[in-house]
């Protein structure tokens, strides 16, 4: 069978079903490719992680006898077969992603329910056990864990045990419990080797049981990292206002934790959320300016001009004054381009995200002439981009990533 995989989300993160889906076919001796729309094949697979929101769907192909589609962004009720479940991921589907290392779970789902988070109605309102570690890890340097409640499942020491003997540098990426620490569970997690740990502060009714738990780590836990105990998601635009926002980050950031600001329904979050993570999650300004009140984008905001033509964009005949933001981003500039231009560009930026130097140079008017002089921690003096302060999203409009990486397999049709 001729076999072609589509990472809907594009190829930021590594597609895990599609790495299992991947490593099945391939044991059966099928030819496995990433779908491209000049072959023909029995059988596609569109995996989707994201909803519509982050990340907008694509067409069903036409040069397919079948199409599958799972993920979470279509649907709660789809689910790995478990025999397709339980294999070994075929890292080699991503390779810059997965050097040496290994992504899994060693559990699914979670008790707490939480109303803005879709894994208890997906994975269950337990955590459960579901693999050895053995199963997707086979020696890698780094393990990346995406378990939504490790130290919810009954098996979590035995499960901690396996990350310790694996001497492997693990990232708790998802977050670990806080409410639910131990010493008994921090004295194991201070000998795992750490590259990352997350814990959450989502609600402020859960106020006093998140802080026994961080109080309890930063008693016990033997380690910092990068000066920090740990990062602690902070859920803001839900059901807190911005004083309990501030009141948890501040916190936070007293005890010796890195608040990270995770905003809820960001499309539609008020600019004033925005601005509290742009100043919370990026750790240059963070440090530069402590106080939100006093750290203001207005100062990006009031020197908004019309960006001269540069030749790069509008050449199709769109106005300026046709663009919903009153001046073009990034995001504009790239679709008012034709596709010859759109192919030279990307050639020009090998297709790097828009807050990337590369980008910026070739593309982003604002960025390109705002520059700021700010003095880090070791007294170093740096010249950063506003770009610089929005942590891997241009803050001048959408984040065109995702966008670019598609408009790459575009751009080689063009190119042909
Ligand atoms: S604790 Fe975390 S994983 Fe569990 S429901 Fe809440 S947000 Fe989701």
């Amino acid at each position: 069978m001729k076999i072609g995989l589509i990472d809907v989300d594009g190829h930021n993160f590594p597609n895990l079903a599609l790495m299992k889906i991947s490593a099945w076919h391939k044991a059966r001796g099928d030819d496995v490719e990433w779908w491209d729309g000049f072959g023909q094949y029995d059988r596609v697979y569109m995996s989707k992680v994201f909803d519509e929101t982050y990340s907008p769907d694509m067409p069903e192909p036409l040069n397919a006898t079948e199409v599958i589609k799972g993920g979470t962004g279509y649907g709660l009720d789809n689910k790995l077969p478990d025999e397709i479940e339980h294999v070994y991921p075929d890292y080699f589907l991503y390779p810059d992603l997965t050097k040496d290392t290994a992504y899994g779970f060693l559990t699914r789902g979670c008790p707490r329910g939480c109303h803005f988070c879709i894994v208890a109605e997906k994975e269950g309102r337990r955590s459960c056990h579901v693999a050895e570690l053995s199963e997707w890890w086979s020696g890698q340097k780094n393990i990346v864990l995406l378990d939504p409640n490790l130290l919810a499942c009954p098996d979590h020491m035995r499960l901690l045990q396996q990350l310790i003997d694996s001497g492997a540098y693990v990232d708790f990426t998802q977050g670990l419990d806080c409410r639910l620490l131990t010493p008994e569970n921090i004295a194991a997690i201070n000998r795992v080797k750490l590259k990352q740990i997350h814990f959450a502060w989502d609600y402020m009714k859960e106020s006093a049981a998140v802080l026994r738990g961080l109080n309890l780590y930063r008693e016990l836990a033997t380690r910092k990292i990068h000066s920090m105990y740990a990062t602690v998601y902070t859920l803001v635009n839900y059901d807190t206002t911005m004083d309990e926002n501030l009141y948890r980050i501040y916190t936070l950031r007293d005890l010796g934790y890195d608040p990270y600001v995770m905003i809820y329904d960001k499309p539609h979050a008020p600019q004033e959320i925005r601005d509290l993570q742009r100043w919370c999650n990026n750790r240059l300004i963070f440090k530069a300016e402590p106080d939100f009140s006093k750290y203001s984008q207005k100062k990006w905001a009031e020197k908004e001009e019309v960006p001269e033509q540069i030749g790069l964009f509008g050449e199709d005949g769109m106005k300026l004054s046709m663009l919903p933001h009153g001046g073009m981003n990034n995001y504009d500039r790239v679709m008012c381009m034709t596709p010859e231009k759109l192919a030279e560009f990307l050639k020009k930026v090998e297709c790097r995200p828009p807050w990337d130097d590369a980008f910026v140079k070739a593309c982003c008017y604002k960025c390109k002439t705002e520059t700021v002089t700010m003095t880090d921690e070791p007294k170093r003096t740096l010249e950063v981009h506003p770009c610089d302060f929005a942590d891997g999203e241009c803050p001048h409009g959408s984040d065109i990533a995702w966008w670019l990486a598609q408009r790459c397999a575009d751009n080689k049709e063009v190119e042909k």
